[in-house]
């Protein structure tokens, strides 16, 4: 069979699929789907009698997404609620829903962009490389994601919990539908202080990008204290901004004591 795709489409494609799980062919032979026989059409109504239409139920996907997070008491219920919910694609493509890591109730919470293929795989965010510096950052601030104490540990949520397909930036859409959750998630981890790593977060949180202005200006996110910061992934593209971050942590760690 003939196919349209070029090799280096086909082979980016079955690259994909295997990311998703993929593990064997089980034909030999491609099906092409467009020539199998068409299902017999349904039978015409009677003449004179109402065709009866279906009205499709309208959703609106980011009024489902208040309810069900409104209706979470608990961090367990809103991840159960997370992962009940249908209407966000983003999910059909990943293999894990990455809720959080750290300690629940840290007088920190970091929230990053989305995961990546490595949070994907271990249902964990920040685990991959970003996540690496993300922890030697904070471990220089005496802070550690598994610390026992409140005061030294750290909680970690992303705005997405489901990985956009090939690392690609999150859709409006998808992070408005996705909102109401990550507010409901801050307010019952319900720290002192929020770090909005990159700008997705601040995007998602302030409504406003730009991270190169706003990294190190406090602002305040649903009462709460909240420092943009670079995102790990940029700081390993750009170590020179590394500078910026060191201030950034010293600022935090700065608000933590006045705060305590
Ligand atoms: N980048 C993020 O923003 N979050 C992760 O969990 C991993 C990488």
């Amino acid at each position: 069979m003939e196919s349209a795709l070029d090799y280096h489409t086909a082979k980016a494609l079955l690259e994909w699929q295997i990311e998703l799980g993929a593990t064997e062919c089980i034909g030999a032979d491609p099906v092409n789907r467009y020539e199998l026989p068409a299902k017999a059409p349904k039978p015409a109504a009677p003449a004179n009698e109402p065709v009866p239409v279906a009205a499709a139920p309208k959703v609106d996907p980011v009024q489902v997404a208040k309810a069900a997070a409104e209706g979470a008491k608990s961090l367990e219920a809103l991840r159960d609620a997370m992962d009940s919910y249908a209407h966000c694609d983003l999910r059909n493509g990943a293999r894990s829903l990455v809720f959080s890591d750290g300690m629940p109730h840290a007088r920190v919470m970091v929230v990053g962009e989305a995961p990546g293929r490595e949070e994907d795989t271990q249902g964990k965010p920040f685990v991959g490389r970003a996540g690496q510096l993300l922890d030697r950052m904070f471990a220089a601030i005496e802070m550690r994601r598994d610390a026992p104490d409140r005061d030294k540990a750290m909680y970690i949520a992303n705005v997405l919990p489901w990985r956009p397909p090939q690392n690609r930036d999150p859709k409006p859409e998808e992070v408005a539908m996705m909102l109401p959750f990550l507010e409901r998630h801050i307010a019952l981890a319900n720290p002192d202080v929020l770090v909005l790593m990159g700008n997705h977060s601040c995007n998602a949180l302030l409504g406003r990008r730009g991270i190169t202005r706003l990294r190190g200006n406090w602002q305040e996110v649903l009462g709460k204290p909240a420092l943009p910061m670079f995102h790990p992934a940029y700081l390993l593209r750009n170590p020179i901004a590394k500078r910026e971050a060191w201030h950034d942590l010293l600022s935090l760690q700065s608000k933590l004591r006045d705060l305590a």
